[in-house]
């Protein structure tokens, strides 16, 4: 007999990780390019030293940490094994069998995996012009919609919906239907009209935000990201999810040592060198004919429809990987100077392969 397995599994969608290719620029995965800060290092150096022991499983002292730094009770703090775990545990806290899970689509990839796997029925809002239309949106709203993800900036598009249209949805949204907003790429938003979550936990005790320290703080590969709830007990069934002992204590030094006030402004140094090079390289690509979306995130959206797979194959030829998603466009992490010429330099090569 073959081992019986949830039928789920068979229709499950996979989780694409970036391609590696040596020698090749890897533009694929939304991660920073520096080197995590020296810093950063030898506090990682210094707590190797006690890897014999269990971490603390509730990261006491970086909940602590959080909750001062935006100013919320600790008890509104949840710490979790990267952004995407703690959005699985919601997913987990809120959804029985057959109850909704209501999404905008294109977004992010792990959302129908962490969806189906909680049991929850998906139902995704296409986006209108590479946003979220929140309108639609609320509208799909019914007795079974128990969980609400909003992806702000949107991966893959980078595209951010704006304080005043955020805040009518979330009228809109029952109050007991938690909404997630996940703001993985809060950093690097600059336009002032796209509001900090933070904010709106006051009025919206529903509302949770997720952030991470994988991609503005550069700690992608050692899984650490946090949600902060306006409802305390949103951020309480987010422990009682989690899997006891998830979040190293490695992950935990490396993250409150990159909260420190120094470590953290030459953090946020460098992702005002992201956010110019977003610039430069969004209006070259334009310059060329490519439409792309204004981006609020580290990468750009290339809606390039059919021509998306020969286009990823072309710059893959020319050593720089893209993320591709057949049919719909290619997303592109914004890098280092040097690194986005490579690819403006593919662009410009394939531009006449693409009808713009
Ligand atoms: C990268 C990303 C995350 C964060 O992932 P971690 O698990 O913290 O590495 C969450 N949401 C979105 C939309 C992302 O792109």
């Amino acid at each position: 007999m073959t081992v019986r397995l949830r039928a789920m599994l068979a229709t499950l969608p996979s989780y694409v990780p970036g391609r590696n290719i040596p020698g090749a620029v890897k533009l694929a995965s939304n991660e920073t390019h520096y080197p995590p800060l020296p810093h950063v290092l030898a506090r990682i150096a210094e707590v190797a030293g006690t890897i014999n022991r269990y971490p603390d499983s509730n990261s006491t002292t970086l909940t602590s940490a959080l909750a001062t730094k935006y100013g919320v009770a600790d008890e509104q703090v949840a710490v979790g094994c990267g952004a995407v775990s703690l959005l699985t545990q919601l997913a987990q806290a809120t959804v029985d069998a057959d109850e909704e899970v209501l999404y905008a689509w294109r977004s992010f990839e792990a959302y129908p995996i962490l969806t189906a796997v909680a049991g929850g029925s998906a139902v995704q809002v296409p986006l209108r012009d590479y946003v979220h239309d929140l309108d639609e949106m609320a509208a799909r709203v019914t007795g079974k919609t128990r969980l609400i993800f909003v992806c702000n900036p949107n991966n893959p598009t980078g595209t951010a919906v704006r304080r005043a249209e955020l805040v009518a949805f979330l009228r809109s949204v029952p109050s007991d239907v938690v909404v997630a907003l996940d703001e993985a790429y809060r950093e690097f938003v600059t336009d002032p009209d796209v509001p900090d979550g933070v904010t709106l936990l006051d009025e919206f005790t529903n509302l949770v935000v997720l952030r991470t320290f994988s991609k503005a703080y550069g700690l992608a590969g050692l899984r650490v990201g946090y949600a902060i709830a306006g409802d305390p007990a949103v951020a309480n069934a987010l422990r009682q999810t989690q899997v006891p002992f998830a979040v190293t204590s490695v992950a935990q030094q490396a993250a409150l040592a990159s909260l420190e006030p120094e470590a953290e402004a030459q953090l946020m140094e460098r992702v005002a060198e992201i956010v110019a090079e977003r610039t430069r390289v969004s209006d070259a690509l334009r310059a060329m004919g490519y439409e792309v979306p204004p981006s609020e995130a580290n990468f750009i959206w290339l809606p390039l429809g059919e021509h998306t797979t020969d286009w990823a194959a072309g710059c893959e030829d020319r050593k720089v990987i893209v993320r591709a998603f057949a049919g719909h466009g290619a997303r592109v992490t914004i890098s280092s100077a040097d690194e986005n010429d490579r690819l403006l330099d593919a662009a410009r090569d394939l531009a006449e392969s693409v009808p713009c």
